[in-house]
């Protein structure tokens, strides 16, 4: 879903971009949260048996399994490929984005390296 934003500068300066919006629901973050935790647990059982690499992968496969499932149960939403004109160089740049929890989002212009805040601009309900 795209979406309007505006982005602003240090300076004060802002102008309007859009953004794609991705909503990751409940339903299936939850499974695939699981997935990830359950894989780490045995990926790093497996690995006990496996000489010298246990004594990493016995503890980094789990410890890698629940990070990776923390990070698919906190991103409830996603703000990516925030298209705009930078307002501090007045060029056209494309942010990455990330994990967005609904207020602003910081980001840097990739050609000046000044910070950009990010902010939606109109909210539709779901
Ligand atoms: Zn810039």
């Amino acid at each position: 879903m795209s979406v309007p934003v505006l982005v602003r500068t240090d300076t004060g300066k802002s102008k309007p971009g859009t953004a794609t919006l991705i909503e990751h629901d409940v339903s299936k973050r939850g499974p695939k949260a699981a997935a990830l935790a359950i894989g780490g647990l045995v990926a790093g059982a497996c690995s006990a048996f496996i000489p010298v690499v246990h004594f990493v992968a016995t503890w980094a496969l789990p410890l890698l399994g629940f990070f990776l499932a923390w990070r698919v149960w906190s991103t409830a939403s996603e703000l990516v490929r925030i298209g705009t004109t930078c307002p501090g160089c007045d060029k056209t740049v494309e942010l990455p984005g990330g994990q967005y929890g609904g207020g602003r989002m910081e980001e840097q212009c990739p050609d000046c390296m000044r910070p950009l805040t990010v902010e939606r601009t109109s909210k539709e309900s779901d």
